[in-house]
């Protein structure tokens, strides 16, 4: 097997990386595209162009899942059973698409049509329960789509008819984050330029110095909306002035925390502001490259993005000397591969490299040195979006929308068990229960049992907890975080026991394994909460996990196993009558059915 006819795209793609062995992601999606699945002697050829190893390719293949090491069906069908699916039924719609396909998860249809995968979390939520085929996003599943995804999975791709396109709750009103959201099928050039696109880009290059930048945003009081809320400005302020190494900015585009899914809507429905804000921190911190780090599931908004990107070259505002600036910036989209845990910036770089996405020790801080040992901003999507608005309008303004020690606004995702699932973008100081009300209320006017404020890595809130803002400081002060912004609602209905199961399962499947803490503890947690599951737990298991959750939390190499620690503790402290309960009248009948479908 040859792989001449690729050559010619292979070195294009080489070309857009400073290190050979950082194109390995691109270049297994190459030989993927073309033969479904990566083959023995494309793992050769990748190692030949890049000059690594076959045991790195093949390093790297086993880490990324959405790598094919065997030929697949002629299309895949991927259902999500992560939590925020699982408490809208997801449970079933997996037992529905087994059933139909006479496959189990992992399985191919005999007549090689269609491969069955259950997959964590697509980042998706708002669309739950929802499964994806090939590149397209499907749901909600009730019977009826369900029903047309099957045909559509089973028919020949090119004889498929349209699969139903989703239509949940989108803010579109802005003020900072989502004006143009109501363009559902994008703002391309034109349109962001009539809209005051790119004035704030041209302002900061033709009349601000890059510590001007720092200074006006670290007045605007960004914080970094990936999850850490991070001061932006002084962030920026870690990069040294004086280096003779090139500097990166990266996006960090791998959303990924199960109950998040707005930075999925920046990029398909407006990603110039994305790059516009990616210019404007550019400039600030002195780099001249950019990549985004995009998930792979997010086949659409990498293809959008990357329009945008094409578009901006084609209109000066990528590339050498920006509008006759004297500032060059270029940009490449960079796809991962589905692993969770590429979206801890130092397991980011470290993918980017080309490697396993391995979390690295901090310090050194990428600030100092990150992407090939450079310094290295890592930004999320949302907060570099929010960049374009605070020089429009001024910090102040952007101060004056949020609270003291936070500007601005948040694209909130709420989903689970509410009437209106979807993407709100709100001032940070609205309340949790404030918010709730906005997605419509507990559904079917049943009662709030808990509420996980900040994607699954946050510690539950009981019903009586969420009066309370929604900003970083506020959640930290009610023993939770604010996170990535992703609200997973849960009435009166759900079991807990069930629910935690589902986070540990997910925390168990995306641990890296460098750190035993993590590595062994998720896999215990996982497998003492499948016991009691099963009806086979004991009360002294409540403790015993308690105390492998403490064994967790700040002893490895990056916070993962805190977050996985967490959901454990606050669950069992919070519910534990409940969890002593199910122990004490072990699994019924109808549990255990339960339990079974979804493992
Ligand atoms: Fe990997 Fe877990 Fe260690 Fe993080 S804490 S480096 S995810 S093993």
């Amino acid at each position: 097997m040859t792989f001449t006819n690729l050559e010619p795209r292979a070195a294009e793609i080489l070309q857009l990386y400073e290190q050979p062995k950082a194109a390995m992601l691109p270049m297994l999606w190459l030989v993927q595209e073309e033969q479904g699945y990566v083959s023995p002697e494309a793992e050769v050829w990748v190692g030949e162009i890049l000059g690594v190893t076959r045991s790195q390719v093949r390093e790297a293949v086993s880490f990324y899942n959405m790598y094919h090491t065997q030929p697949v069906g002629r299309r895949e069908i991927r259902v999500c059973t992560s939590l925020p699916c699982l408490l809208r039924g997801s449970a079933e719609v997996m037992k529905q698409v087994q059933e139909r396909l006479q496959v189990a998860p992992g399985e191919t249809t005999p007549g090689q049509e269609v491969t069955l995968t259950e997959v964590e979390c697509l980042c998706a939520c708002e669309m739950s329960p929802m499964c994806q085929l090939d590149e397209t996003f499907v749901g909600p599943l009730d019977e009826k789509t369900l029903d047309t995804v099957l045909q559509a999975a089973m028919a020949d791709p090119q004889e498929s008819s349209p699969l139903p396109e989703p239509a949940p709750f989108i803010s579109t009103d802005g003020p900072v984050l989502s004006t143009r959201f109501g363009k559902t099928e994008g703002t391309w050039f034109e349109d962001y330029v009539e809209d005051d696109g790119y004035v704030a880009a041209r302002k900061v290059l033709t009349s601000m110095t890059p510590a001007e930048v720092i200074e006006e945003v670290s007045s605007a009081n960004l914080r970094g909306l990936g999850g850490a809320g991070f001061p932006a400005g002084r962030k920026w302020s870690f990069v040294p002035t004086e280096t003779t190494k090139p500097k990166f900015l990266v996006v960090n585009a791998d959303e990924g925390e199960p109950g998040t899914f707005k930075d999925r809507y920046i990029m398909e429905r407006d990603p110039h502001a994305l790059l516009e804000g990616m210019i404007i921190a550019s400039y600030a911190i002195g780099s001249h490259k950019a990549y985004v780090y995009i998930r792979g599931e997010y086949f659409r908004s990498a293809k959008r993005l990357q329009r945008a990107v094409d578009e901006a070259y084609s209109q000066g505002w990528l590339g050498s000397n920006i509008q006759g600036t004297g500032f060059d910036l270029d940009v490449v989209i960079h796809r991962g591969a589905g692993a969770y845990i590429c979206g801890e910036e130092t397991a980011l770089l470290t993918s980017l490299e080309g490697g396993k996405g391995f979390p690295r020790l901090k310090p050194p801080f990428p600030a100092i040195s990150g992407l090939f040992q450079c310094p290295t901003i890592v930004n999320n999507v949302e907060t570099l979006t929010c960049v374009p608005f605070i020089f429009r309008n001024g910090a102040e303004r952007f101060v004056e929308i949020g609270t003291p020690k936070q500007g601005g606004t948040r694209l909130f995702c709420v989903c689970g068990h509410v009437n209106q699932p979807g993407v709100y973008e709100e001032p940070v100081s609205i309340t949790l229960k404030e918010l709730i009300e906005k997605a419509g209320g507990v559904r079917d006017g049943r009662k709030l049992k808990a509420v996980i404020p900040g994607g699954i890595s946050a510690k539950v809130l009981t019903a009586d907890e969420v009066d309370v803002a929604m900003d970083f400081d506020s959640l930290l002060a009610a023993g939770t975080m604010a996170g990535s912004g992703g609200v997973i609602v849960m009435d009166e209905t759900t079991c807990m026991v069930e629910a935690l199961d589902s986070a540990s399962k997910f925390f168990a499947e995306e641990s890296c394994g460098q750190c035993s803490p993590c590595r062994e503890g998720t896999g215990w947690v996982h497998r003492i909460l499948r016991r009691i599951l099963d009806g086979r737990g004991n009360l002294q298991d409540l403790d015993r996990l308690l105390a492998i959750a403490g064994d967790m939390e700040g002893k490895t190499i990056c916070v993962f196993a805190d977050a996985a620690a967490w959901p454990v503790q606050s669950y069992i402290t919070k519910f534990r009558d409940e969890f002593e309960e199910y122990i004490r009248s072990g699994a019924s009948e109808d549990k255990k059915e339960q339990v079974a479908c979804q493992s």
